[in-house]
């Protein structure tokens, strides 16, 4: 089929899959022009009186690409030329995960020097002034906080990376919008409420009018961050119905999009469509595109401890203290302080986590300060991954004494009450 013939072919619930051989530039350059062709090129995808474009890349973290955490910075590079040569207003935003700093993973990533190399806005949408937008026909949120640019962006380019997330199971174009969110506590909230509602909410106010997934290189495991693994895939998947981006996405990865919540979700919703028979994919086919095996975190939270001697009780979490306990359990741990183990322990986290006296238990997180003075607790939101550490070594050792951990990760002894 001829590029022409592809164009007109492209429906609203078209995904476009292209491979990248090499993670080079003119190879990520052909992959990129090749997949917004299926579109007619960027100007068969942004209508010509739009006013302000936003790109919203995958920034959460300073981590380069490369680690399968935030995207290749040259599909922003492409994107912002290609916008720029339309003679339209471009901006790039995002704010990075809980407590993280964006400038800082601005620079890391490299984008600080593309945007001030080709003259266009780069936006921390955690330090700028903030506005509510009220949600229409909300499902949980009345309002979304955001900063007050992203209103007057009237085109959405979602710019995610396909990933694993502990929470929501996967991190693509839908979850990517979270990072529109302008402050910290406001998205605490969400994964307190209910992230994957919320994250309906949030698209439907603010829905991508165009979704682009980094599969160059992606991420497996027990994502959003570390212990994730990066899984090369070389390809990138996009389409103008950000729900069909995903469940492409998703089957690529292995999984059912019916079992993603927030992908379900949005499908009931009318965000768009979930149902392979209605989306009309171009280039690679998911078949040809699809790895042997993809990692996954585990759907229960006790799952997250690979070792016997470590108990998780599961007090419904946000995935901010789940991420830091996995990359503690996962990447971090002295294994020789496993193999060493007299004793088991219990981790309480999340707020409904409950102590059932057994006299071996650790708490962690400022939702269970009830338990201060009570038992070993780490304090936090989410508590430092590291801070617990000497807590842990001294329960398998053991040492249940009533310690606290201060804001400086030293272990402290508290009066009981
Ligand atoms: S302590 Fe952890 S689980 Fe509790 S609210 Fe804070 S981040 Fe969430």
């Amino acid at each position: 089929m001829d590029r022409e013939s592809e164009r007109v072919s492209s429906t609203s619930s078209t995904v476009a899959i292209t491979r990248i051989k090499k993670p080079e530039k003119a190879e990520i350059e052909q992959g990129i022009t090749d997949l917004l062709e299926f579109f007619g090129g960027v100007e068969g995808i942004i209508p010509v009186h739009t006013k302000r474009v936003l790109i919203k890349p995958n920034l959460m973290t300073g981590k380069p690409w490369t680690t399968g955490i935030t995207v290749h910075p040259y599909l922003i590079e492409h994107l912002v030329i290609a916008i720029k040569k339309m003679g339209l207003n471009v901006i790039v935003g995002e704010g990075a995960g809980w407590c993280d700093d964006s400038l800082k993973a601005f620079n890391t990533t490299g984008v600080t020097e593309i945007c001030k190399r080709l003259n266009v806005p780069l936006i921390d949408f955690k330090r700028g002034k903030s506005v509510q937008v009220p949600v229409s026909d909300s499902t949980i949120l009345k309002n979304i906080l955001v900063d007050e640019i992203v209103p007057e962006c009237d085109f959405i380019v979602s710019l995610a990376k396909m990933k694993t997330h502990c929470e929501t199971i996967v991190s693509l174009s839908l979850k990517n919008m979270k990072g529109l969110i302008a402050e910290d506590r406001e998205r605490l909230r969400y994964h307190l409420l209910d992230v994957n509602r919320c994250l309906i909410d949030l698209n439907k106010t603010f829905k991508p009018n165009f979704s682009l997934v980094e599969g160059i290189i992606g991420l497996e495991g027990i994502g959003p961050l570390m212990p994730g693994k990066p899984k090369p895939l070389g390809i990138l998947i996009g389409g103008k119905d950000p729900v069909a981006v995903d469940t492409v996405c998703t089957e690529i990865m292995g999984l059912n999009p019916m079992d993603i919540r927030h992908i379900r979700y949005a499908y009931e919703a009318g965000l768009g469509t979930a149902n392979l028979d209605e989306i009309e994919i171009q280039g690679e086919t998911i078949a040809s595109v699809k790895p042997d095996t993809y990692q996954y975190p585990p759907q229960e939270i006790e799952g997250l401890s690979p070792f016997e001697s470590i108990k998780i009780v599961n007090g419904n979490p946000c995935s901010n203290c789940i991420a830091s306990l996995a990359s503690y359990l996962h990447g971090y741990i002295d294994k020789g302080v496993i193999k060493r183990a007299t004793h088991s322990i219990d981790i309480l986290i999340g707020k409904r986590a409950k102590s059932r006296d057994t006299g071996k238990e650790i708490a962690i997180g400022n939702c269970l300060k009830r338990y201060r003075g009570k038992i070993p607790f780490v304090s936090g939101c989410p508590p430092p991954s590291d801070a617990y550490l000497e807590l842990v070594e001294r329960g398998l050792k053991g040492d249940f004494g009533v310690k606290t951990v201060n804001l400086d990760a030293e272990v402290i002894d508290v009066p009981s009450e």
